[in-house]
């Protein structure tokens, strides 16, 4: 059974119907009127008939009345009439349906809150209905050319949706319909209604909406489904409206529930072809200002489209398209809502633009942020004005400069012509401002990032500005911390005046006077030995240190013995320097010292019998070791250096030893840490270092950790920065075109007790008799003994593990333990350097015992190694594997065998182990890496040891040295010849 079906037997204005009732009211001309219903249960489809006519009761009565009889006919002829098909349920199927649940669900009303204009209802025009709150819900027009037909829908429709007062008229519709209701309601409805609450199937039965659609339903059942939904262009309403145009309904969507009324009947019948946007619009504001920063802000849509375009619409344009959470765009036929929350309406209220005072802005920003970034839209008028959030440079203005304090002006630079003093942004920040006015705009202040003066671990700053003064005091280790760490983007301002030429002159790291070449460096210096000397001399006039990193081979000697010289020269009073070294490298120092500056007086305050020498000597240098450091800490922290250097200080870098706690407690006006080991890339070795030279610069050990353990790349940068003024590392790349193409150097080291044993037991064992010989002007001296004499001296200086054991007396210990080396140690000290430095390191020994140990020595910890001796196969593979495989780092060869006709210019680094007799084969051998093709500065270390015949032979060799090249070709007993008896009987004397 369809409605439709239903219709045709019975009259559709007389029938109502609800859930699975059905009522037939009377005609109006009917004697004895009654409405007849039709009831069904859906559970059992057991029906009912019922009458409230006066027809008599009984069995009969189903004949009797005649009301009945009509309906139970009509129902009669449709088939299926008793099946579950009902009415209603086709009802619920339709758009009307669905369009009244919509509308219900934004918009529940109830007929009781509305009303109708004109009241009248024998009135054939327009009926509004209008909401609780006076807003036009909808209209209806019947038709004009039927006015009986038109006067009797428009009874039915107000009777339907009780907009018209029941009254006493039993067969007013709205009444037959509640009656419906109360005869269907189902068990649960029956129970709730107990408690007056009802269901929400209930609620919606009796809404307006529901009612409303019914009727429009019901009459127009044989005419379509019929609705279309339209937007009014001139008011801006979202309209559903009946396509049967003599009919004319009009139903106005409440705004707020447009979107979900448009979501829900969308597919449901034809709409307006509107695009839904969700989540596209932005709220903005045009900002255009006068001449005195008062702004004016207008009210802006941006709407984002799908192609990431976006289009800007001014919001007083829209206002009549405003439908609660969504906006209506006509010109896009666009309805869109929002992206994020409207950050600007709500402040704005009913308004669409602002004016505002200037200093309301920073009020303004504090709730929309900032105004003058995108995507609001700036006008040309608006466009000098800004919100600082970023100082672009620092300004620090000298007030007075004195030895130990500079009196600052700081400022910070927004834009080009707009400055804020630190001390301005500190008072405003103490009044709780967030914002100041400037030039331009306004300065962020509260979150402001005041750089490195604030920021930086152990800065001073901030407490000082604490009471209201207007300038820093700032020490000049703290001013150059600050410029470092402010990146470039330090300014000195003004130009020109005394205090400021002081302050540009601490920046440049310049001496106030630049440093003259002292008179008591008898070597000159290389152009960047001269750039570290006045390096160091602006060190020593501002009392701060430094780590002077140079590579290996660079003269970082040199250098430090240039400022001690300029120390000496420049000081009213004589006050000593200090040197502390590895004992290995004391002879180092000391030799240095006496051949190249003259002004200086080397002391060595080292050895069992150590004595202090006379600080007050003009000049005075005081060479020490690590240990005598430790050992002698009192008596070396109650004297104050001009200078104290500390060579190898990697040694010390370990914040948790004595050692660096010794170095720590020495007083001295200028600490430099000298070492040719990289350290920049180890970041607590760097900082233990600077601790020591300049105490306090990168703050706690906590504070820096936390700032740059772990860091990132910025943070990286910050780092580099800070330390690169107290950081000098030349490479002998970037000097190569200053550094001669092979660089000499001797290195001197002391026979250790063991050895001098040995040695003294040799000299007056066997070396006694050949004394004896050679004193004898006419004997015949005994050229073979004396050269094997002097071969087992060699190799005692060398090492004495390195020694045959039949040349070792029995009562000699030979244990391995105690075969110690001073010449080992600082061989090994060297290699680790080289290595550290990434060199790559050619050995030469005349020895085949000492290649080997240093072959082990390689093995054990872990340096690959290739070499070279007699016995040597594949001689070609092993040099290949050195220039070629990055991984072989090391190069040990006999001098005899590797020594010549050769390539090893994968090396830059030479060690003789021990000295040859002749200088030219020395030559040769070096030449083997430092050739044609090597493309830097190759570094060649002689190992010499002090007081035995190795310095004598070291002195014959270089007097001698044209003459040797020239005589001599093979290293055996024959080149004694060119000796004198009396040099011969002092290569084999005592050690010193
Ligand atoms: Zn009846």
């Amino acid at each position: 059974m369809t409605a439709e079906d239903l219709f045709a037997y019975l009259p559709a204005h007389r029938l109502e119907h609800h859930r699975n009732a059905l009522a037939l009211v009377p005609e109006n001309n009917d004697p004895d009127p009654g409405t007849a219903v039709f009831l069904m249960d859906p559970k059992t489809g057991y029906h009912t008939l019922s009458c409230s006519c006066k027809a008599p009761t009984g069995n009969k009565r189903k004949s009797r009345c005649p009301h009945i009889k009509q309906l139970s006919e009509g129902l009669r002829k449709v088939p299926d009439s008793g099946s579950r098909s009902w009415l209603d349920t086709l009802f619920r199927k339709t758009p009307w349906y669905e369009t009244a649940a919509a509308l219900h669900q934004v918009c529940p009303v109830s007929s009781q809150s509305l009303k109708i204009s004109p009241e009248k209802v024998s009135d054939t025009g327009e009926i509004r209905v209008w909401g609780p709150d006076a807003e036009l819900l909808a209209s209806f027009s019947p038709d004009p050319e039927d006015s009986e037909k038109a006067a009797l829908e428009k009874q039915l429709l107000l009777e339907r949706t009780n907009l018209w007062p029941q009254k006493d008229n039993p067969f007013h519709r709205g009444r037959v319909m509640d009656m419906l209701a109360r005869l269907t309601l189902t068990e649960t409805e029956r129970l709730m209604a107990l408690q007056e609450v009802i269901s929400r199937r209930q609620a919606l039965e009796q809404s307006f909406w529901f009612r409303l659609l019914y009727h429009f339903r019901n009459v127009s059942a044989d005419a379509g489904p019929g609705l279309v939904t339209e937007l009014e262009q001139e008011t801006g309403r979202y309209i559903i409206a009946c396509t049967d145009r003599s009919r004319a309904l009009r139903i106005v969507v409440p705004r707020k529930g447009v979107m979900r009324v448009q979501k829900q009947i969308q597919g449901i019948f034809p709409g307006t072809g509107q695009v839904v946007r969700p989540e596209s619009l932005e709220s903005i504001v045009k900002v255009s200002a006068d001449e005195n920063n008062y702004l004016r802000l207008t009210l802006y849509l941006l709407l984002h489209l799908p192609d990431g375009a976006t289009e800007a619409i001014e919001r007083s344009r829209l206002k009549k398209y405003w439908y609660g959470d969504a906006v209506y765009i006509p010109d896009k036929n666009v309805l869109a809502t929002w992206k994020a929350t409207d950050k600007f309406g709500p402040v704005f209220g009913r308004q669409y633009t602002k004016r505002i005072k200037p200093e309301r802005v920073p009020e303004l920003i504090d709730k929309m942020g900032d105004i003058f970034s995108p995507p609001n839209i700036i006008d040309p008028s608006a466009k000098r004005l800004r919100l600082h959030r970023k100082w672009e440079h620092m300004e620090i203005t000298a007030e007075a400069v004195d030895r130990d304090w500079c009196w600052l002006a700081v400022s910070y630079g927004f834009g080009e012509s707009v400055t804020v003093r630190l001390a301005d942004i500190y008072e405003a920040r103490r009044a709780g401002k967030k914002y100041l006015p400037v030039d331009d705009g306004w300065v962020e202040i509260r979150d402001l990032d005041l750089g490195p003066v604030v920021k930086l671990p152990g800065s001073p700053v901030s407490a000082q500005l604490g009471d209201g003064r207007k300038t820093l005091q700032l020490s000049r280790m703290d001013l150059l911390r600050i410029q470092a760490a402010s990146g470039g983007n330090l300014r000195v301002r003004p130009q020109g005046d005394a205090p400021s030429k002081s302050l540009s002159a601490i920046l440049d790291m310049q001496p106030a006077t630049p440093v003259t070449r002292p008179s008591g460096m008898a070597t000159g210096l290389r152009g960047y030995q001269e750039n570290g000397l006045q390096w160091l001399g602006f060190l020593a006039e501002n009392r701060m240190g430094g780590l002077l990193c140079d590579e290996m081979g660079l003269g970082k000697t040199h250098q430090v013995m240039a400022l001690m010289a300029w120390l000496a020269e420049n000081r009213q009073n004589p006050v000593p320097c200090l040197v502390v070294c590895p004992t290995t490298v004391i002879s180092h120092w000391e030799r240095k010292i006496r051949e190249h500056a003259p002004g200086l007086q080397a002391s060595v305050y080292y050895g069992a019998g150590r004595e202090m020498a006379d600080l007050s000597v003009p000049g005075m240098v005081m060479i020490t070791s690590y240990g005598i450091l430790l050992r002698d800490a009192a008596v070396l922290q109650g004297i104050g250096f001009a200078a104290a250097a500390f060579d190898e200080a990697h040694l010390i870098k370990n914040p948790d030893t004595k050692s660096h706690a010794a170095a720590h407690a020495i007083r001295a006006d200028l600490k430099i840490a000298v070492t040719g080991t990289p350290v920049e890339n180890r970041l607590t070795d760097l900082k233990a270092l600077l601790d020591l030279v300049l105490p306090g610069y990168l703050g706690t050990d906590q504070e820096f950790a936390r700032r740059y353990e772990n860091a990132g790349r910025h943070r990286r940068k910050e780092l580099q920065r800070l330390i690169r003024p107290f950081t000098l590392r030349r490479t002998k790349d970037a000097v190569l075109h200053e550094l001669p193409e092979k660089i000499e150097d001797i290195r001197y080291c002391r026979l250790t007790d063991t050895q001098v044993r040995l040695y003294r037991d040799a000299v007056a064992g066997r070396g006694k008799k050949l004394q004896q010989q050679l004193a004898r002007g006419d004997a015949d001296i005994p050229y073979i003994h004396i050269f094997a004499l002097l071969s087992l001296l060699k190799q005692i200086c060398n090492h004495p593990a390195s020694v045959d054991r039949r040349s070792v007396p029995k009562s000699f210990k030979t244990d391995q333990e105690v075969m110690d080396s001073g010449k080992w140690e600082l061989f090994v000290e060297l290699l680790d350097a080289c290595l550290a430095n990434g060199q790559k390191v050619v050995v030469f020994s005349q020895f085949l015992p000492m290649i080997r140990m240093i072959a082990s020595h390689l093995q054990s910890i872990g340096v690959e190694s290739a070499g070279i001796t007699g016995q040597t196969r594949d001689r070609g593979q092993q040099i290949d594997r050195f220039n070629n495989d990055p991984d072989c780092r090391v190069f040990v060869g006999s001098l005899r065998a590797g020594g010549s006709g050769i390539d090893l210019t994968g090396g830059s680094v030479v060690i003789h182990y021990d000295r040859w007799w002749n200088a030219a084969k020395e030559d040769q051998a070096t030449d083997r890496v430092h050739r044609i093709g090597q493309n830097r500065g190759v570094q060649v270390f002689k190992l010499v040891t002090e007081g035995t015949l190795e310095e004598k032979i070291s002195a014959i060799i270089d007097r001698k040295k044209n003459l040797m090249a020239d005589v001599i070709a093979e290293d055996d007993p024959g080149l004694l010849k060119t000796f004198s008896r009396d040099e011969l009987m002092d290569l084999i004397s005592l050690p010193d």
